[in-house]
């Protein structure tokens, strides 16, 4: 017996593999990202209810099935401090998608450390900050002193809020939207949008 057989017995459905679902606290704090499949075992053995779905998002040979979205647990997980990953792309999104020597944004992105690796600069969010590649090839081995370059602002690690943790998911589920506090259309994107359009 398959999962689907125990889900939708004498159906032949088949989940969206990539799609994927928001898991809610009990207290409906943003707790994790899981695939849709796995959203569906957790609300089919009790252990987490429906908040979003999208109707009809599921479709059988005969019968279209809502799937599950937004799921909330029966029960309050405790976990630690969640950390936003240390990714080119966080990078990228905590700078806004703009080069931090010039301001530029753009699709040319670069990740510059701006003590060099090879002086001792760390891999660390402190140390790393989106540069265009005019600015990342004229700064070259240097550090922005030695470069006559400054920074826009001094890079520092983000906190781990909702919006940080969750908001590039965003662009694909406008139904999370109300569980994730603090999320604003991602001002990378928009500010590529906003370079494309001038
Ligand atoms: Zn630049």
């Amino acid at each position: 017996m398959t999962l689907r057989h125990l889900l939708f017995p004498g159906a032949e459905v088949d989940l969206p593999v990539e799609r994927r679902a928001l898991v809610l606290n009990q207290n409906y704090e943003p707790l994790n990202v899981c695939s849709a499949r796995r959203a569906f075992v957790l609300v089919y053995y009790g252990k987490a209810e429906v908040v979003e779905r999208i109707e009809g998002g599921l479709h059988g040979i005969d019968h279209a099935y809502d799937l599950p979205s937004v799921i909330r647990l029966q029960y309050q997980v405790r976990r630690p401090r969640p950390q936003v990953r240390l990714t080119r792309r966080e990078i990228f999104a905590r700078d806004l998608g703009c080069c931090q020597y010039c301001g530029r944004t753009g699709p040319e992105l670069t990740l510059d450390h701006v003590l060099p690796r090879h002086r001792g600069g760390p891999h660390e969010w402190e140390n790393l900050v989106a540069a265009c590649r005019a600015c990342n090839h004229r700064k070259g081995g240097r550090t922005p002193a030695e470069a006559r370059m400054k920074l826009l602002r001094q890079p520092s690690k983000p906190s781990a809020t909702p919006a940080a943790l969750f908001g590039h998911y965003l662009d694909g589920y406008a139904e999370w939207r109300p569980f994730i506090p603090g999320w604003a259309p991602r001002a990378g994107a928009l500010a590529l949008e906003g370079a494309a359009a001038s």
